[in-house]
């Protein structure tokens, strides 16, 4: 009979690609998606545990899973990414149940892993039946996969599983060499390791030619894309990398350059291979680390037609002394210079950024600080996030001195800002046509989509205009959706 899988996702759009991928694999293995869990035979939930939160959540939601097994003995219940890597022993005193835990860079070995835990059961026998009241045994059958530091990223794996039709997540680097001192990321994740160009180029352009019309091109920071290949080759480091722009600069030593292996290929580049070799329509990225953000990086968006003029760059604060104890590598006047920058380059930019507040010694002045720098910058958009200290972290062995109300207050204080200054940036568009990716049709039926700069824009139309570009004339703005009309 054909096994059923049910799959959550917690976090990032990485992991949401990384999901797509689990359940390209096992359907290629013969699996059915299912969206209920009572209907599945395998459980999984592919976590996060960039703060506290997402994991109490994805606890929380195992916990009643395993409840489950006391009805269904055989059911396979998995914790797969961040929180199995960053917790897991926690995952085994608090969810005895759990037959599987698996890290970001063991998901390839998923199919492989679920047959473990089926041979495992089958030497034993029948699986044991779980008393109906009383605490869970640990499962016998518990397969463990947390070891590996990196994806094997050379290992491509089979099948192919999307959940869009119109828009595709691309996958172009895994794992992060920053060390922000409050983030999880570099510990789950690993070593940055960089896909190979040619074989990101020939992804997006199977991706146009299967329909889709946007692919968003994913890395926990795709500025230093480039740096090391699977293959050992990479510009190694940011020094190297200026090296090699200079190289290219002197007339006649770009091919010295070639002749030694040394062109460069970093994110820019691979922006500019994508704009000229795919038909892909539209080309989007996230994230962008502010140090690695570069005038390179801004040209070539200003100058490939494809790349929508949109940059999500975090700040995370706007005090010197705040960024100084994150790690973060720039200075708040360094940050708004490659702002004005880019907006010299690209006036219509939108941008976004992610701030955390009640970072360990963040004082008033700190804050007030940030504030300020929202209120100059005006993002398009902000996440705001309450800083959660995480095990593990430089941060963590810092005295979480921000009280919780504070934090809450200051969280509070920054989204209404920012509330109000996304509400004006909106209305710019109030008169104007703007060309729209149309995704699909919102609850009220209505077509809705997204402009170049990722402002929602809803319209009455045909089925026909799905996944299809459109040009709309924005009539009124209602909070940070664009309302509009199709200009035929
Ligand atoms: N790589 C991306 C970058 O550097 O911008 C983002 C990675 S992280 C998954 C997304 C955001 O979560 C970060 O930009 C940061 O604002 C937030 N974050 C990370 N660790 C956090 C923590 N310990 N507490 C609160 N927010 C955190
Ligand atoms: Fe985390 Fe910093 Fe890496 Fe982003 S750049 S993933 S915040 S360590």
């Amino acid at each position: 009979m054909q096994k059923q899988v049910y799959l959550q996702t917690y976090g990032c759009q990485m992991n949401e690609r990384d999901s797509e991928e689990i359940l390209g694999m096992l359907t290629a293995q013969g699996y059915a998606i299912v969206q209920r869990e009572e209907e599945a035979d395998v459980i999984l939930l592919n976590t996060c545990s960039v703060r506290e939160h997402a994991e109490a959540r994805a606890f929380g939601k195992m916990g009643i899973m395993q409840q489950l097994k006391r009805q269904r003995p055989d059911l396979v219940l998995g914790i797969l990414g961040c929180m199995a890597k960053a917790q897991r022993e926690e995952v085994f005193r608090r969810l005895p149940q759990v037959d599987l835990v698996a890290g970001p860079a063991e998901i390839y070995d998923l199919p492989d892993l679920l047959a473990q835990v089926a041979e495992k059961r089958q030497r034993q026998g029948l699986v044991a039946a779980i008393p109906d009241h009383g605490p869970l045994p640990p499962s016998r059958s518990r397969i463990l996969a947390l070891d590996r530091q990196v994806r094997p990223l050379d290992r491509k794996p089979a099948g192919d599983y999307r959940r869009g039709q119109v828009t595709a997540f691309v996958t172009i680097m895994e794992g992060c060499d920053k060390k922000c001192a409050y983030c999880i990321v570099p510990m789950t994740r690993g070593q940055e390791l960089s896909r190979p160009m040619q074989e990101i180029v020939e992804e997006v352009q199977q991706l146009a030619r299967a329909g889709y019309k946007q692919v968003t091109l994913l890395g926990q920071n795709v500025n230093s894309y480039g740096k090391r290949f699977p293959d050992g080759s990479g510009y190694q480091g940011p020094g190297r990398r200026r090296r090699l722009l200079e190289l290219e600069a002197e007339p006649g030593a770009a091919s010295q350059g070639v002749a030694e292996g040394l062109p460069l290929i970093d994110f820019p580049v691979l922006l500019r291979h994508i704009d000229a070799k795919t038909s892909m329509a539209r080309v989007r990225f996230t994230t962008s680390h502010p140090f690695d953000a570069h005038e390179q990086l801004f040209c070539a968006m200003a100058e490939c037609p494809t790349v929508c003029e949109f940059l999500h760059l975090p700040v995370q604060s706007g005090s010197n002394g705040v960024l100084r104890a994150m790690r973060r590598g720039y200075t708040v006047e360094a940050y708004l210079s490659k702002v004005a920058r880019l907006r010299e380059l690209i006036p219509e930019v939108a941008l976004s950024t992610d701030v955390i507040v009640g970072f360990p010694g963040e004082t008033e002045e700190d804050f007030e600080a940030t504030r300020a720098l929202m209120a100059e910058v005006e993002y398009d958009s902000a996440f705001i996030f309450k800083y959660s200290p995480r095990p593990g972290t430089e941060a963590a062995s810092w005295v979480d001195d921000v009280p919780r109300p504070v934090k809450e207050a200051r969280n509070q204080a920054l989204l209404a800002l920012q509330e109000e200054i996304s509400r004006r940036r909106t209305t710019r568009w109030v008169g104007r046509e703007v060309e729209v990716l149309i995704e699909g049709r919102n609850r009220r039926g209505q077509l809705a989509g997204h402009t170049r700069g990722n402002a929602t824009v809803v319209c009455e139309g045909p089925n026909t205009c799905i996944g299809e570009l459109a040009i709309v004339r924005v009539v009124r703005a209602k909070g940070t959706t664009l309302i509009g009309e199709l200009v035929p």
